[in-house]
């Protein structure tokens, strides 16, 4: 099977293969490939597909599952609600974001990419589905691309697009639901855009971006925008698992028909099969690259020829380079050991903190006004302080609030209206003003407990540090 994509072994490092070397773009006609590494990757692609459109309707205690709430300024995750206020929950989230790419990059490789990333879940199990089915296999669709446009064409090609838009609308709902919540949506569509403005702009531009990207744009998310791509080199090590072809089994290549008992050959009879396979159009023979997604795609394509010509598959597998230099495959390794150790210290800390994670986040936000002498009804000397509430709801219930000091600190506090109704996830201010008879505040260093106390029982505690005026 030729090849629709040229790779030269001179040039692979500083010309990407979709881009021709006039820097247009070069349209990839990928092959179907079947096996069983695709068979695996087609069971948990479509695993993952159903997981991604019904997550944003998923909850976990009534709450959602995962939510990014942009015009809340909130975003959840199982469950738990989370404002940029919480700093320490999102560097915590962040660090066992960034170990635990360390560590599956040290031990599999680009398996995000190849396995679970959506972009290529969904452009592999469903747009290229669609692609096929409406417009042939990738020898027909180089064929038509390289024809004139007859009207079979034109219908294979707006029947492919109709598909295309219908089914990115569908994924522009759960990127939608996902950012704005479900409540814009009656049968799946969002009927009152007015009603409704956040949801129906990001619908527009998520439609937009899904149609542009699947429909278009394709293998170049991976090899020119992401940046996981480009910081994958420097997170592998010799010992991680990539997908690779080994040399030492397939050089020197040499097609079937030029084989003779003089001339020496390797495993590998170039027929480029694993190219035409290739998402990103690379040659996989060329060694490790940027653009290789770890799709195992190559894998497949070349065992089939393997079989075909009775050798042993795996001239292209899952290896290192340490073990294509000979080495045994190491999972154990200082590195790995260290990165399991901090993760799992980090999942520990993050759930232990979520454990006692109060439900309402009080802060003063400063001294409104300055602490000053007062005489109080008994006519005593006092020191007021007008102390500004903020106070944030995050277990998404609602909270009916007083406020108290301890009783032994002589103090009165007066808080118009009495009770804080605090929504559920919502935000509310409160500006009590506390006297304090001046024995009590002693050198200006003592801190008291200003106690809030919700009907439910919630006692959520505001250290209060009495300064003298
Ligand atoms: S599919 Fe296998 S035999 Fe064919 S060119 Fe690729 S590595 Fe060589
Ligand atoms: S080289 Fe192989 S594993 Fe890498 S992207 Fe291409 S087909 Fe997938």
């Amino acid at each position: 099977m030729s090849a629709h994509v040229e790779s030269s072994p001179d040039d692979f490092r500083s010309v990407l293969a979709s881009v021709d070397k006039r820097g247009r773009r070069r349209w990839l006609h990928v092959h179907l490939v079947a096996g069983v590494w695709s068979r695996r990757r087609t069971v948990l692609s479509l695993l993952l597909i159903a997981f991604y459109l019904v997550l944003p309707f998923l909850t976990v205690g009534g709450q959602p599952a995962l939510r990014i709430d942009l015009p809340a300024g909130m975003f959840w995750i199982a469950g738990h609600g989370f404002r940029p206020g919480d700093l320490s929950y999102l560097l915590l989230l962040l660090l066992m974001l960034i170990v635990g790419t360390l560590l599956a990059v040290a031990l599999f490789g680009r398996v995000f990419c190849g396995w679970f990333c959506p972009h290529n879940v969904f452009l592999e199990q469903v747009f290229r589905r669609v692609e096929r089915w409406t417009q042939g296999g990738a020898i027909a669709r180089a064929r038509a691309a390289a024809g004139r446009w007859t009207p079979e064409r034109i219908g294979r090609a707006a029947l492919k697009w109709l598909l295309f838009a219908l089914i990115a609308g569908a994924l522009a709902n759960a990127m939608t639901a996902l950012f704005t919540g479900t409540e814009a949506y009656r049968g799946g569509l969002i009927l009152d855009p007015v009603a409704h403005p956040a949801a129906a702009v990001f619908w527009t531009v998520f439609f937009g971006l899904i149609l542009f990207n699947f429909g278009w744009f394709r293998e170049q998310t991976c090899t020119i925008v992401c940046p996981y791509g480009r910081l994958q080199s420097v997170m592998l090590d010799p010992h991680a698992l990539t997908v690779a072809y080994d040399p030492r089994r397939g050089e020197p290549r040499r097609p079937l028909p030029q084989r003779t008992p003089d001339a020496p050959a390797g495993d590998c009879v170039d027929c480029k099969l694993c190219v035409a396979v290739c998402p990103t159009g690379i040659d996989i023979r060329n060694g490790n690259q940027l653009e290789c997604l770890h799709c195992t795609a190559c894998i497949d394509a070349c065992d089939q020829v393997m079989a075909k010509i009775g050798r042993p598959r795996g001239l292209i597998d899952y290896r290192s380079e340490a073990e294509l230099a000979g080495s045994p495959r190491r999972w154990l390794r200082p590195r790995t050991v260290l990165y399991a150790v901090v993760l799992a210290g980090l999942a520990t800390a993050f759930a232990l903190r979520l454990a006692h994670r109060e439900p309402i986040q009080v802060t003063a936000q400063r001294l409104a006004v300055l602490p000053q002498y007062v005489t109080d009804a008994d006519g005593g000397r006092a020191v007021r302080y007008v102390v500004p509430l903020a106070l944030t709801e995050r277990s998404g219930r609602a909270h009916r609030l007083r406020l108290e000091l301890p009783p032994e600190l002589g103090a009165r506090l007066v808080l118009v209206p009495p009770v804080i109704a605090l929504p559920a996830d919502g935000r509310e201010q409160a500006q009590p003003i506390i006297d304090v008879p001046v024995a009590q505040v002693g050198d200006g260093r003592r801190s008291v407990p200003l106690r809030v106390i919700g009907e439910d029982g919630t006692v959520v505690e505001l250290p209060l540090r009495l300064q003298r005026p």
